[in-house]
């Protein structure tokens, strides 16, 4: 593995490895992603060996813009409508599959669907129209860990695994992106991220519903579902997800035990833990979501009985905040 600083040749090089087969780690405006060429089966392979990620869980392909995205994913004028007003952007369309798409089977996960997003990053920008072929890339790190946020995160993640890595620096937005199906009859939430409903329901003009909602009532007799779990085709929604090796303590006021460290928000009373980071002391959600996960990688590095965590407001990017806080606070 190599980290190379982003510059001209930074970027040739890492398209040359991308088309070669190499895996080449990035960054986003999202969160940093391990990238393969996405139309290369044994490339796309060792993303799966790479982040130790089970084969059932499809990846999301990238591309500089729609236009490219054409030839392996059907657009309809809705899927049309949000990728004008969103991309480049934090918003992963879900679509049927064209009958001869040329990207790999393997990003699909079996599935006719394919998850697509043009990323809003001049690094990311750079390298897939350098290496000229679309790009396969989930986040980089091992699977059901935090996902990384800045170049250090994937090393420490995925040490050998990745070819080489570009630091582009710290990722802007620090949530992964928002992924919606419209494989259905209507759009279908299946993870809050970055883009939040309320603003892809102005853009659509229909309500979105969450997997749950989507699913419908269950069968009398079926034992009841957690939330976090997706009953739809989404299986990488799984609920243990994005986790520190501490447990997390969800809506914490005082420390319970010795050793606790806190993840604060706002003005949260912080007396009594061994450590304190604050998501965003002025309360803001946008500063939050960027550090969530750098914080969190931070306080779980120093080894503490458990991480405690203020509560954090539903609304607006709170909800996708929120998601990710209660899948890291699952034990798998
Ligand atoms: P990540 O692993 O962070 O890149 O997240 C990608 C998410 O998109 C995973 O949770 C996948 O399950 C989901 N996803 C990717 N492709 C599909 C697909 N074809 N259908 C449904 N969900 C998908
Ligand atoms: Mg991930």
């Amino acid at each position: 593995m190599a980290l190379r600083p982003v510059d001209g040749a930074g970027i040739a090089v890492a398209a040359a490895r991308l088309r070669r087969g190499g895996l080449v780690a990035f960054p986003t405006e999202t969160v940093y992603g391990l990238g393969a060429d996405a139309t290369d089966d044994r490339a796309v392979a060792r993303i799966f060996e790479a982040k130790g990620r089970p084969h059932f869980n499809p990846l999301i392909v990238h591309a500089p813009d729609l236009a490219a995205h054409r030839a392996w994913a059907v657009f309809d004028d809705r899927a049309l409508r949000l990728a004008e007003a969103f991309w480049p952007g934090a918003l992963t369309l879900i679509l049927k599959r064209t009958p001869d798409a040329p990207v790999s089977r393997l990003v699909s996960a079996g599935l006719d669907t394919v998850a697509v997003r043009v990323p809003d990053h001049p690094v990311a920008q750079a390298l897939m129209r350098a290496a000229g072929c679309p790009v396969a890339a989930p986040s980089a790190n091992r699977s059901g860990r935090l996902s990384p946020t800045e170049a250090g995160h994937v090393a420490a993640s995925l040490g050998g695994a990745a070819d080489l890595i570009l630091d582009g620096g710290p990722c802007p937005g620090g949530l992964e992106s928002t992924v919606l199906s419209l494989t259905g009859d209507g759009p279908v939430l299946l993870r809050p991220g970055l883009v939040s409903r309320d603003v892809i329901e102005a853009v659509v003009g229909e309500a979105v519903v969450g997997p749950v909602e989507a699913a419908g009532p269950a069968p009398p007799g079926t034992p009841p579902e957690s939330p976090l779990e997706s009953p739809l085709e989404s299986p990488g929604l799984l609920a243990a997800h994005y986790a520190p090796r501490a447990p997390l303590r969800l809506d914490a006021g005082e420390a319970q035990e010795a050793g606790e460290a806190l993840l604060a928000f706002g003005d949260a009373p912080a007396s009594g833990y061994a450590a304190v980071r604050n998501l965003s002391p002025a309360g803001d959600l946008t500063e939050a979501a960027a550090s969530l996960f750098r914080l969190l990688h931070e306080l779980d590095a120093l080894g503490p009985a458990a991480i405690a965590v203020s509560p954090v407001p539903e609304d607006g990017l709170g909800a996708a905040i929120n998601d990710r806080l209660r899948r890291a606070a699952v034990r798998s």
